[in-house]
């Protein structure tokens, strides 16, 4: 595991990123940099288990499905300022990826926003992009998969079976190489914690 490697690759990427000992440091960090802005989240366990919601609607108008649903739910996460989101694997290299099931959780950090904050636990570091892939497949989403009680295979036994099953989480895989040029900013804040999954 190499910090400062990483946080060399995410900025040669035009990428910001910072390393944070504890998440109430990285918190301490959001909460002094978002203020004033129309934030919304996508789905993350490390966001949720942090507290990111509670402390970032203190002073910004708030927006995640995993606390009220709306119907305009398509609508506000397009009219985002700033995009909160994890990642299922960062690379050393530089590489962030994602697996997503529904799509808003990945578009949400591509296009669109101000800014887009992803929050990532050093358990989620992988040596390389073939390795990131690998750890987003067989650890990440068998894992998400058991917390939603999807009726998937991995479901039962905590490896991914590569399945056509209906209920599958798995639909999209994006790799964010760079900093993509429809968003404003783009930063990840990496913290020395095991945060999510
Ligand atoms: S592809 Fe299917 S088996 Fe593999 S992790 Fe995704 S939902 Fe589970």
């Amino acid at each position: 595991m190499d910090i400062e490697k990483t946080l060399k690759n995410l900025h040669a990427r035009h990428i910001e990123a910072e390393y944070y000992e504890t998440a109430a440091q990285a918190l301490e960090a959001l909460c002094a940099e978002v203020q004033g802005k129309r934030v919304v989240f996508g789905g993350s366990v490390t966001l949720r288990d942090m507290g990111a919601f509670d402390a970032l609607r203190e002073r910004n108008d708030v927006y995640w499905h995993w606390v009220e649903r709306s119907d305009n739910q398509r609508q506000i996460e397009c009219d985002a300022q700033v995009y909160m989101a994890s990642a299922n694997a960062l690379a050393e290299t530089g590489e962030i990826v994602n697996i997503d099931g529904t799509g808003n959780r990945v578009a949400g950090a591509m296009y669109g926003c101000e800014s887009v904050y992803y929050v990532v636990g050093v358990n989620k570091l992988a040596p390389d992009l073939n390795a990131a892939i690998e750890r987003a497949r067989q650890v990440a989403a068998p894992r998400n998969a058991q917390r939603l009680k999807a009726q998937t295979p991995c479901a039962v036994d905590g490896k991914c079976h590569d399945c056509r099953s209906s209920g599958r989480i798995c639909n999209i895989l994006s790799v964010i190489m760079g900093k993509p040029n429809g968003v404003g900013r783009c930063k990840v804040l990496l913290v020395g914690e095991t945060l999510g999954y």
